[in-house]
């Protein structure tokens, strides 16, 4: 007996033809891992990814090294990885210093990072709500000018472990502020992992209500509660397309109690490949990359498709 190596396919009806998986395992992932992992490492594990066929790879993070040690060395990642043509790699920014440094990397795609709550960016950014547009105003009037796609990731969309649940108009506040202000897309994030499906449907279409077209909207689920595939599927069923996840589910949620962190990206080309969907990804090729990096990391894979190949 051997464990089943791709799913057997069966369309749904109304979902995109085509999904852009978004992978943050070596940002987000990474910057949630205690020990630092070696620059090597890192750069192997953007190449492996990117000859899985992932479309978009968040490579890194600008940010200051005492915030965030595990990603000081951005600049000898952006340097040392094989870029594929048509991948895109975009980093994470949170202020002009960071954009300079990105740039002088050669970046092309850029990402910032906004609150839905007011508590979140107090705490994360050090900003009211209202003031954080402030902190990335320069950043977006800069990247406009270069022509660089800035993605505006906002954070606790669903609920917050401060404030309890998060009104979904907030939300949409945030995010047609995020557009008005420059940026290219928005991505739902749920940050402690708390939403359900219909919270996802109610909040997805009162931004196409706001007139956010449904091609600028990704959504970052975690799997804290169980409901990441759940709540992918249900937003895909309204429209959207772009999908956050990380290989091997790397990343657990610095303010969730649990260390269960992001959608892991091969249980979500399992779902999609099922379902039919393209997303150009070799499940093979990804599961691999996955195994590779938790053995390097000294802990079984979080992913629920690595854990069934190698059981
Ligand atoms: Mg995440």
């Amino acid at each position: 007996m051997s464990p089943m190596r791709s799913p057997s396919i069966v369309p749904m009806n109304n979902l995109p033809r085509r999904v852009r998986i978004w992978e943050v395992g070596p940002r987000d992932g990474l910057q949630n891992e205690a020990s630092i992992i070696d620059t090597g490492t890192k750069i192997e594990f953007v190449n492996r990814l990117s000859d899985s066929g992932l479309p978009v790879i968040e490579a890194t993070s600008f940010v200051r090294a005492d915030r965030i040690p595990q990603l000081a060395d951005g600049t000898e990642v952006m340097a040392g990885i094989s870029r594929r043509s048509g991948t895109r790699y975009p980093v994470l920014v949170p202020n002009m210093k960071g954009l300079d440094a990105a740039l002088a990397a050669d970046a092309h795609d850029i990402a910032v990072f906004a609150s839905a709550t007011e508590t979140f960016a107090e705490r994360n950014l050090g900003r009211s709500l209202s003031n954080q547009m402030d902190m990335f105003a320069p950043v977006l009037d800069r990247a406009r000018l270069d022509h660089i796609p800035v993605r505006g990731y906002v954070s606790m969309c669903f609920g917050d472990p401060w404030e309890g649940f998060v009104d979904p108009a907030k939300v949409v506040d945030v995010c047609v502020e995020l557009v008005e202000r420059g940026c290219s897309d928005v991505s739902l994030g749920d940050t402690i992992g708390v939403a359900t499906p219909g919270q996802v449907q109610k909040l997805i279409n009162m931004l196409v209500l706001a007139r956010i077209n449904v091609d600028r909207i990704g959504v970052h689920f975690h799997d804290t509660y169980g409901q990441a595939l759940s709540n992918t599927l249900a937003a895909l069923q309204s429209g959207v397309s772009t999908v956050d996840a990380s290989a091997g589910g790397i990343g657990g949620c610095p303010y969730a109690l649990s260390a269960t962190g992001n959608l892991a990206t091969e249980d979500l080309v399992w779902m999609l490949e099922g379902l039919g969907v393209e997303t150009g990804v070799d499940l093979e090729k990804l599961t691999a990359t996955s195994l590779w990096l938790a053995n390097y990391l000294g802990r079984p894979v979080q992913s629920r498709v690595g854990q069934a190949l190698t059981h």
